[in-house]
């Protein structure tokens, strides 16, 4: 027998496929790293805000030591933010640690994890590695069918991911539909709303829930700074829960799980309501510079509630990893969705109008 090592299940695991890096790109394809448009892993265009570079510079003087295990200051700017004690807040190193706690402290094998097709992939990726099984339950138009999900419950159900607005599609759950469905999960089932794109939501999207987080201790709602607050490189996010939820949580974090320069880079993005302001903004123009595009190309797409678009390349199954590579070769790094068995589509995150250009003047030389 040829030697391998660890439990079947996580030799199944087909490993995560992040965004290309630019300068991977620029060494493949012979590219200068300067004229490389990188719209792949919905960052945000602005770079990082100039409050969290300088709140960074200064906790450099510190880095001899640990950092603060509890991250008093950055649960203090949270807990001020979101109006809950700092005993229901949860740190991680970026909100993906948040979903692989979860699924570490309130999984094992025998038991279930539900999702739905065509989200994010880490849900499936933390269900494997703890050997439960995964419940995936049909999209309806690319997002989340409640219904059908809460059909799909069993008795060893004992939690269920919901991505609200959804990565990769895009698609938004109204908050009337996600409180009749929080109503209607069994005590014991953990639901975690991964609010990632919250902040890109229109105002009349906004909803409240947080309010939901006071009203079912089994809810658990995660946040990110990757995203609008601009921080992706320094891993953030967070998790909102009471403290029953919290607690078991907190045993299994690593103690130093968020660095100290970015608890500090944190804590200045959160109170950086300009910044947060700019992007939105910029996020509403570029995603008419794309949906007026692809419509001029008679592309069709799943209209988006985040920052970036879903986007289907042609009628073949070979369609996205082709156009995709012809993109590369121009030097436009888009995501491919195949391994979310959607291959004749790609995911577009919204850059800069100029990148967005590029890409735009890209795509339209490839298809023609
Ligand atoms: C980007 C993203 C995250 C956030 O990842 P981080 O680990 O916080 O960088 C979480 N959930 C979804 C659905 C995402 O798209």
């Amino acid at each position: 027998m040829s030697l391998q090592f660890g439990p079947d299940y996580v030799r199944a695991i087909a490993p995560y496929q992040s965004g290309k890096p630019i300068s991977e790109v620029a060494r493949e394809f012979g590219l200068d790293v300067a004229r490389i448009v990188k719209l792949a892993s919905n960052e945000n265009p602005l770079g990082m805000p100039e409050s969290a570079r300088l709140a960074m510079l200064d906790a450099m003087a510190d880095g001899a030591r640990y950092p603060d295990a509890n991250g008093f200051d950055l649960k203090a700017a949270i807990s001020a933010k979101y109006a809950v004690p700092q005993e229901w807040i949860t740190l991680g190193n970026g909100s993906n640690d948040i979903l692989e706690l979860a699924a570490h402290a309130l999984l094992a094998p025998g038991q279930a994890a539900m999702y739905a097709q065509y989200s994010f992939v880490v849900y499936a990726l933390a269900t494997q590695a703890v050997g439960a099984t995964a419940i995936v339950v049909p999209a309806q138009d690319f997002g989340h069918d409640l219904a059908a999900m809460s059909a799909a419950m069993t008795a060893n159900t004992r939690l269920v991911f919901i991505a609200n607005p959804n990565n990769p599609t895009g698609t938004f759950l109204s908050a009337a539909a996600l409180e009749a469905f929080l109503a209607s999960v069994p005590p014991e089932v953990v639901v975690v709303l991964d609010e990632a794109y919250n902040e890109y939501l229109a105002p009349e999207h906004q909803y409240d829930s947080i309010a939901w987080v006071r009203k079912y201790p089994n809810l658990l709602v995660s946040r990110t700074l990757s995203k609008a607050y601009g921080l992706a490189g320094l891993r953030v996010g967070f998790g909102i829960a009471q403290p029953v939820l919290t607690d078991i949580l907190n045993r299994i974090r690593q103690p130093f799980n968020v660095n100290s320069l970015a608890q500090a880079a944190a804590v200045a993005a959160l109170n950086d309501s300009a910044y947060l302001a700019e992007t939105a903004r910029l996020n509403r123009v570029g995603y008419e510079q794309f949906t007026q595009a692809f419509d001029a190309l008679g592309l069709h797409y799943v209209p988006s509630f985040g920052n970036f678009v879903l986007v289907k390349v042609g009628e073949d199954e070979a369609a996205g990893a082709r156009v995709n590579l012809a993109l590369l070769k121009r030097g436009v790094i888009v995501r491919p969705v195949g391994n979310y068995g959607l291959p004749q589509w790609l995911r577009v995150s919204i850059g800069l109008p100029a990148e967005n250009a590029v890409f735009l003047d890209a795509l339209t030389q490839v298809l023609a």
